[in-house]
């Protein structure tokens, strides 16, 4: 008689890019779904996520190996695993992969060392009543600190070296003299701030929204919160979270940005000191954001703020999400698993069955659009409470001379708001000083060799860079080509218009803020906190401060010259520019100041200018959707993009056109495009090209990607690398 020995096989995701489970004996104690295990995987071992448990295995029983151990920490609930499925599947990414964007670091170590205890330092009311002016003027690291200190509620290690190597032995000797007190908190307790977080009367519109989405808790329900920046759908939001966690429900909150989660984490800690709140986001040390993570996902944190990447935390009492600024490009990410971090927070809210509310003054035209057929509903905050809107203004620079980046009205405005004692911020999307380093003779222009891209002049340490693949060159004496010494720049950088304005208002404190300037981490803090303390007059700088920051004494914006994208070959770019134009322009005048708004532009008339100077995102958004109804383009449509890049430009295309040529397998309901070189068409010697799919039916398109890809898998195709993108945001 043969005897069956009964055999359990944990079927294990692991990091890599083979899209199956594989198969593990158990010995000892068993692991259950979802719990992190330690298996040997080819030479070495490694993390995996049990997905399965099985009595057989089609792998031969003595070729099986052995789990090794289980981890300690918490299996993930079976929600989690399942968003997991379903972002591998619908955005054809290899299960492992997709588990293990979900997991931080400190939990894909083999050698899991629990969370490190976080210290943290907190000014003590002794340290409170030191002045600053009591140290040194030389003693600079130990000024900053302090006001660093004072500033935030609470200072990490990270924060601290990130000020000086010398500042842990320096605050550890405060914890000595009872200046500071050293705490191992995971949630830091707030400061009281009621000056800026004073408990508002609620307008009739905010007072709408709040009963309404918490009608909804407890089920789903998507909202389009619509509100124009200062309009007050930060206090909804709090409003929201309190009663959210009044009932023992935990909230999350995604933020399109890193630099924006400190910001609103103080304004949300000097409103509800106690709340116990958690960010996650990528720049926190490894150990901070497990512990983070864990008292998240042990439903100890009733608040987690955090970037796209928070949408993988499994949250047990998870009763609310909220993304700001839902139509943010961040959202999305751009490699690996290509998830959108918006789509898969309603996709999550519908599986626990709570509100999602998305917030935005410029809704992408996705969510507009399913507003507007009622499948979310529709929330709209049409005044600002507590500050004037800004008044937009369009100048027309046609009759400008080339040369002259910043026209005569503009620069009066400058002129008038330095003299009133108010801050001015000059936005140009461009790093550097010149986009453009040409010889004046034979018309040579310095370009990327690596890449389909021009090298861009960068004042200071006199370089050309790309910006593309990171090269940089030393700024040559003469032209390559014809030995000319005549070279110049051509165009506006950041640099040039910060050069430019210290010559003219020579009395101005000039600040450029761009990724160049901010690259020292805190670099970017100390800036926010000396135009706060109105150390600065004129900000000059990038898209960079587009986004979120509030500065009550900021109120004149200039544009200067965004015409690029009315011509840009992207379908979106249109919806794009208007969106960023609004952000700018919310960072007008958003105290008791009164805010003004001048764009620079050669084309006053153009429609989508016309519709900004009414501040009217509504009729621009409606005449766009018409547009991409005629045209068949999303959101009317479903689209997936197989990106491709190799070094040999004819492999890429053979590759491409290998793809182009299973288009009957969409069964006439997908269209393949014909392969086309990407707009940069070269980058780092790599040629890059892509392949457009598309259909009416989402379901359609799932289908064909999911039998399209093991085909581009199994093609043995030599040096290209590639990846489907779903839903892509840009082509
Ligand atoms: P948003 O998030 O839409 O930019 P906020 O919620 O941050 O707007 O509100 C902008 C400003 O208006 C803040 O200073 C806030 O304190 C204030 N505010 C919000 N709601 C009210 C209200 N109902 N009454 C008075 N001031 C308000
Ligand atoms: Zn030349
Ligand atoms: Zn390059």
């Amino acid at each position: 008689m043969v005897r069956h020995q009964i055999m359990v096989i944990a079927r294990v995701a692991l990091d890599c890019p083979v899209n199956s489970l594989f198969d593990y004996r158990t010995t000892g104690t068993l692991p259950s779904v979802g719990q992190l295990v330690v298996v040997p995987f080819g030479s070495r071992r490694q993390v995996g996520l049990v997905l399965e448990i099985a009595e057989h295995s089609e792998i031969a029983t003595a070729r099986l190996r052995n789990v090794e151990s289980i981890l300690p920490v918490e299996a993930l609930p079976v929600d989690m695993l399942a968003l997991i499925r379903f972002s591998s599947e619908y955005y054809q990414c290899p299960i492992g992969q997709a588990a293990f964007v979900a997991l931080p670091a400190a939990l894909r170590r083999v050698r899991y060392a629990g969370p490190a205890p976080q210290w943290q330092y907190v000014l003590t009311n002794a340290g409170m009543a030191v002045a600053v002016d009591e140290f040194p003027a030389r003693a600079t690291v130990k000024r900053r600190l302090f006001e660093a200190l004072r500033l935030s509620p609470a200072l990490r290690r990270a924060d601290l070296l990130a000020i000086s190597a010398s500042a842990i032995t320096l605050m550890e000797s405060w914890v000595r003299v009872g200046w500071v007190e050293k705490r191992a908190e995971i949630f830091p307790h707030g400061k009281v701030d009621f000056t800026t977080n004073a408990q508002h009367d609620l307008t009739d519109e905010q007072r709408t929204a709040v009963d309404s989405i918490s009608a909804g808790f407890g089920s789903f329900s998507p909202w389009l919160l619509e509100g124009i920046t200062g309009s007050g759908k930060t206090e909804i939001y709090f409003r929201l979270i309190e009663q959210a966690a009044g009932h023992g429900a935990q909230t999350l909150l995604m933020v399109p940005e890193i630099n924006l989660t400190p910001q609103l984490e103080e304004r949300f800690r000097g409103r509800f000191p106690d709340l116990r709140l958690v960010s996650l986001h990528s720049n926190l040390a490894e150990g901070e954001r497990c512990t983070n993570w864990l008292a998240a996902s042990s439903g100890l944190a009733q608040v987690v703020i955090g970037t796209r990447l928070s949408i993988f935390t499994p949250l047990p009492q998870l009763g609310l999400i909220i993304v700001d600024e839902e139509q943010d490009a961040s959202f999305k990410q751009q490699d690996g698993l290509r998830y959108s971090a918006r789509d898969l927070a309603i996709f999550c809210a519908r599986q626990r069955q709570v509100p999602v509310v998305l917030g935005s003054a410029t809704p992408s035209l996705e969510t507009y659009h399913n507003a507007r057929s009622r499948r979310f509903g529709h929330l709209h905050l049409s005044r600002r409470p507590a500050a004037n809107r800004a008044s937009i203004k369009l100048v027309d620079v046609r009759g400008m001379a080339k040369a002259q980046s910043l026209s005569d009205p503009v620069l009066q405005a400058i002129g008038a708001c330095h003299a009133r004692g108010e801050q001015s911020l000059i936005f140009l999307n461009r790093r550097g000083f010149a986009p453009v380093f040409v010889c004046g003779a034979c018309g040579w222009n310095a370009g990327c060799s690596r890449c389909s891209a021009r090298l861009v002049w960068h004042l200071g340490d006199a370089l050309l860079r790309c910006h593309y693949c990171g090269h940089e060159e030393r700024l040559p004496r003469a032209c390559p080509c014809c030995g000319n010494q005549d070279l110049k720049g051509l165009g506006q950088g950041t640099q040039r218009l910060e050069q430019l304005l210290g010559e003219r208002f020579p009395d101005a404190r000039v600040l450029r803020i761009d990724r160049d300037s901010t690259r020292r981490k805190l670099a970017w803090h100390i800036m926010q906190d000396d135009i706060r303390q109105e150390r600065v007059d004129i900000l000059v700088g990038t898209q960079m401060l587009a986004k979120g920051h509030d500065f009550p004494k900021l109120t004149l914006v200039v544009v200067v010259n965004p015409d690029g994208a009315l011509y840009s070959a992207d379908f979106r770019a249109g919806e794009r520019l208007f969106q960023q134009l609004m952000q700018v322009a919310g960072r007008a005048g958003r105290a008791d100041l009164p805010g003004e708004v001048l764009v620079q532009t050669q084309f006053p008339e153009h429609p989508l200018y016309q519709a900004l100077l009414r501040q009217d995102y509504r009729s621009f958004a409606e005449e766009l959707l018409d547009e991409r109804r005629r045209a068949v383009f999303p959101p009317f449509v479903y689209q997936a993009l197989l990106r491709a890049e190799s070094q040999s430009e004819s492999t890429l295309m053979d590759f491409l056109a290998f793809a182009a040529s299973h288009g009957a397998l969409g069964r006439g309901a997908v269209t393949l495009y014909d392969p086309v070189p990407a707009t940069i068409a070269k980058i780092a010697g790599h040629h890059r090209g892509h392949l457009l799919a598309q259909s009416a039916s989402r379901a359609e398109l799932q289908r064909f990607l999911s039998e399209w890809r093991p085909l581009l898998v199994e093609r043995k195709a030599g040096r290209v690398r590639w990846s489907l993108d779903v839903d892509p945001i840009d082509l």
